[in-house]
């Protein structure tokens, strides 16, 4: 059964600037990934439609009372703004699911309630910071005032739409700046409803701007932009260091950088329950059909389990179907793109042709119209197998096993990323010396995936990140500090 009909979800082709929808010639053409059909044109912002959406960024956090409005009141409107956002679904669920990955019942279930809570955590922080007077001689004053950056550019990936921008989004308005954010060209259409929410809640018309287009013209130029005071970008580690060093030249300007990942998952013989631990690695590398930063993309085992621990992953593999984001059955989501499928593929065959075994999967669904993988487990690989070494954000799964705890230490280290790692055993001395020597911004311990508790920041140690979101990281992210000293007379 479908929970909507794809061709009766209109889309509004436009940027949104200074609390305006403002439509504009198309640039390019956006399918559905679901069933690959182009459903809307999109506008491609060029250097003066970037210059537009800047300036009146600029304007608004100038001349609103944005920045300098009482920090309780800019929470109390981005609180309401979370309750708009929340009730919204029935607009923005299928908007956000026709044209991306997510599936329209996590849409609802998960990611719209995630994302107004998040927009609630970074409200509260507001008005909970500062407080230092520093330890200056006695005749004088010193402390620290925090103040926003400005305007703040948000560039955003497409795997998870409305909670990547909110990511950026939300600190940076909480800390009184105004954004201009550039959502991926492949998912472009949520923020704009997500935009106009925030203006509907008191938000002042040019805080949060959208500008649509692709990387090279429109992103570079929002990055580019000389009225932008600091960039903050989410996705893959190549873009990530073009953005760096754009931010260089033309600064150098401030920038927070969330990346790319192949994240390890070390399973200890001593686990509990093996069919629970292995519906949890499963699913770290299924959810999103793999298309997560996170995914725990590297299964690393002990070896005297690993034959039970297959043979229950081959059967939570196998039965994932795949399926449209509005079918209410399908358990396996599409994949972005047939480019990104094939991107997938070509990967799976080069590590095939290095001496790979596969084990499940192994290759695309045919004859569904959008590009589905099939859960795909690699055994045989080694760290030089292309599927070790590139992110290959899809639902593939390597497998290697470790004798004992310094070879599964070795096998987790990676060359290049840093993202998360996932550890499952039942010895907490064990799990405790892995968290300590694991190098991952993020360590998960019998358990794997992020959960809604904001106050834990995210980010990458190594090529996968610089710079954190959420927690009070983010938030303090987007402010500066002022050094003030004030003579006291005798
Ligand atoms: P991408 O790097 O291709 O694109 C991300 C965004 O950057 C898009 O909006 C794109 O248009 C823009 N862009 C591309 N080139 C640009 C340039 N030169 N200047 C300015 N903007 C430019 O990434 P993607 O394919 O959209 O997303 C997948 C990647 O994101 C994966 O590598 C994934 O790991 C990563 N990711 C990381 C996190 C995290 O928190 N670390 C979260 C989600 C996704």
């Amino acid at each position: 059964m479908d929970s909507f009909d794809p061709r009766l979800i209109a889309v509004r082709s436009a940027h949104f600037i200074g609390g305006l929808y403002r439509d504009a010639q198309p640039g390019m053409e956006v399918c559905r990934p679901s069933d690959g059909q182009v459903y809307a044109p999109l506008p491609l912002a060029d250097a003066a439609r970037v210059d537009e959406a800047v300036s009146n960024a600029w304007q608004a956090f100038k001349t609103s009372d944005w920045a300098s409005r009482p920090p309780r009141e800019r929470a109390r409107a981005m609180r309401r703004w979370a309750d708009l956002v929340e009730a919204d679904g029935a607009v923005l669920g299928p908007l956000e699911a026709v044209g991306s990955t997510r599936p329209h019942k996590d849409v609802l279930a998960w990611d719209i309630p995630y994302v107004a809570e998040g927009i609630r955590f970074f409200a509260e922080l507001a008005d909970k910071h500062g407080g230092e007077v520093a330890a200056t001689q006695t005749d004088r004053l010193g402390m620290q005032i925090a103040e926003p950056y400005g305007v703040v550019a948000a560039v955003a990936p497409w795997n998870f739409p409305l909670s990547m921008a909110s990511w950026k989004v939300a600190p940076a308005l909480a800390a009184g700046n105004a954004v201009v954010l550039k959502p991926s060209e492949l998912t472009p259409f949520s923020s704009l409803r997500f935009a106009e929410l925030a203006v509907q809640a008191g938000i002042p018309a040019g805080i949060f701007n959208v500008v649509q287009g692709d990387g090279r013209v429109t992103g570079d130029a929002l990055c580019r932009h000389p009225l932008v005071a600091k960039v903050t970008f989410t996705g893959s580690t190549a873009t990530g260091a073009s953005i760096m060093s754009t931010c260089a030249l033309v600064g150098p300007k401030p920038v927070t950088l969330e990346l790319g990942g192949k994240s390890p998952q070390l399973v200890f013989a001593d686990v509990p329950d093996l069919a629970k631990t292995a519906h949890t690695v499963a699913l770290a590398i299924t959810g999103n059909a793999g298309q997560v930063c996170v995914s725990g993309s590297r299964l690393i085992i002990q070896r005297s389990i690993m034959a039970p621990f297959i043979e229950y992953l081959q059967g939570y593999f196998n039965a994932l179907q795949p399926g449209p984001t509005w079918s209410s059955h399908a358990t396996l989501a599409p994949i972005i793109s047939q480019q990104q499928a094939r991107r997938i593929d070509g990967i799976v065959r080069r590590a095939c042709d290095a001496g790979a075994e596969v084990l499940a999967g192994g290759g695309l669904f045919e004859g569904m119209g959008g590009a589905y993988y099939q859960p795909t487990i690699l055994a045989g690989v080694n760290s030089q197998s292309p599927a070790v070494c590139e992110e290959i954000f899809g639902p593939v799964l390597t497998v290697q096993a470790f004798d004992d705890e310094a070879q599964a230490l070795e096998l987790a280290r990676h060359d290049t990323y840093g993202l998360a790692a996932g550890v499952h055993t039942a010895d907490l001395n064990r799990a405790l010396r892995l968290v300590r020597n694991l190098e991952a911004g993020t360590v998960w311990v019998n358990r794997y995936g992020r959960s809604n508790d904001y106050i834990l920041p995210t980010g990458g140690y190594k090529r996968s990140g610089i710079g954190k979101d959420l927690g009070r990281e983010a938030f303090e992210a987007n402010l500066r500090f002022k050094s003030v000293l004030i003579d006291i007379q005798p």
